[in-house]
């Protein structure tokens, strides 16, 4: 293990870890996957072992660890290979909760965040909209100021968890005037009268629900709101470089599973009389996957030092997703080749692995948006600050 970043308490983390998810949540994989739906007992049991606490305060029943136990979580989901179920527990443990943890007040927090920890409540986070995805400043939803409550109208699309969370972290316009610059933070109970969920069919993730949710007429206390009002464009921003943090070291550890995989079944499998990793077109190829996966995880790993150490690495987040998820989809394309006619077969990971891989560049931002960022950072020297 890289000493540069693990403990040996790291390691043995991960070690129970490993053995908790290969005991307690491999076996149910298959049937979620075909269900798309993720029972709640395993919410439960994550809560009781404290593993949506990792990062959070010990008052709320959280655990207040380095941000190393969080990538130790995220990389040792990738490894029970359903990209689904990893999404559902990391968008409610890390999107979801983010908000809360960092916007909500102390009651929200009580109410919210202490059962988030404890695994008996689920949250998704709400951004994208049917006409507003990469342009997040588009959001047509609003909130109404009604005196001592919000009404809510609209809608969201693509919201993962949104189907079966208990509660919603909703962005609506409350000052549609000020475009990008009036939009606000909400927390709400998914079954408050208006919310309309209808999930949708999808390549891959197949495990965790994604909703298209309409909002008509909905009342949100004043206390819901969540943070300053008009605030939440740089909160949205601000708290998407670890979101994009995260799914450069999803993409890492997928690949790298896909890797190993490889690996252990190019040892097995004969040719021409050999075994197919001594064919050297496929030993060329396999090693520069390597390579490039180990490069990006290294620098994924310094970017997770950075961001504990409390700097603003949007730039670096960026990168990771940019070029962690490329390399993901491209290694798993290989691997998949690799295993020929039984890459392609269900029984074997790398099918799932490359449906469920290819959001990676999509998802919480897409490439060409990450590239436009980057632009206005190097090209232009554009600064981003962090909202608070
Ligand atoms: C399975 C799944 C789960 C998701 N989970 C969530 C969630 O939990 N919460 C949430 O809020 N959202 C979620 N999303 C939404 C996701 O973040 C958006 O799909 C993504 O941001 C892209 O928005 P869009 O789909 O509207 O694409 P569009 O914005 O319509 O983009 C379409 C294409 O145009 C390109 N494009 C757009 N603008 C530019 C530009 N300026 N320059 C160059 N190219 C451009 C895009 O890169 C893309 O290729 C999820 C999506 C999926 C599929």
């Amino acid at each position: 293990m890289n000493r540069l970043y693990f403990t040996e308490e790291h390691d043995m983390f991960r070690e129970s870890l490993r053995a908790f998810l290969k005991k307690e949540v491999a076996p149910h994989i298959d049937k979620w996957e075909k269900d798309g739906k993720i029972e709640r007992f395993i919410w439960e049991k994550f809560g009781e072992m404290g593993y949506f606490g990792l990062a959070y305060p010990e008052k709320y029943g959280g655990l207040d660890l380095d941000l190393f136990y969080t990538v130790i979580l995220l990389e040792e989901l990738q490894r029970i290979n359903s990209g689904g179920f990893a999404a559902a527990i990391w968008a409610h443990a890390y999107l979801a909760m983010t908000h809360v943890n960092k916007e909500g007040s102390d009651d929200i927090k009580e109410k919210y965040l202490a059962p988030s920890i404890a695994g008996e409540k689920i949250g998704g986070l709400c951004i994208t909209e049917p006409f507003g995805g990469s342009d997040v400043a588009a959001m047509r939803s609003t909130a109404k100021d009604e005196g001592d409550h919000y009404i809510l109208n609209g809608s969201k699309t693509f919201i993962t968890n949104g189907v079966y969370a208990d509660y919603l972290v909703i962005a609506a316009k409350t000052s549609p005037e000020k475009g990008g610059k009036g939009i606000s933070m909400f927390i709400v109970d998914s079954d408050t009268p208006g919310i309309n969920a209808t999930k949708l069919n999808k390549l891959g993730w197949r495990a965790s629900d994604t909703a298209e949710l309409s909002f008509d007429n909905v009342k949100i206390p004043k206390s819901q709101l969540m943070g300053e009002k008009d605030m939440g464009f740089p909160y949205i921003m601000q708290h998407f470089a670890l979101e994009r943090l995260i799914m450069g070291i999803n993409a890492h550890a997928r690949a790298e599973y896909a890797i190993e995989y490889t690996l252990q079944y190019m040892s097995e499998r004969e040719a021409f009389g050999k075994s197919i990793n001594q064919f050297q077109a496929l030993r060329h190829r396999i090693v520069e996957r390597a390579t490039e996966v180990e490069i990006s995880k290294n620098f994924n790993y310094t970017t997770a030092k950075r961001l504990d150490a409390g700097e603003y690495v949007v730039k670096e987040a960026t990168m990771s997703k940019l070029q962690s998820t490329k390399v993901a989809d491209e290694t798993i394309y290989d691997c998949l080749q690799f295993l020929g006619g039984y890459g392609y077969i269900e029984e074997y990971p790398l099918a799932r692995m490359l449906r469920d891989s290819r959001l990676g560049p999509i998802g919480g931002g897409t490439s060409e948006i990450l590239k436009e960022i980057l632009s206005k950072m190097i090209i232009d020297n554009k600064d981003y600050k962090p909202a608070t």
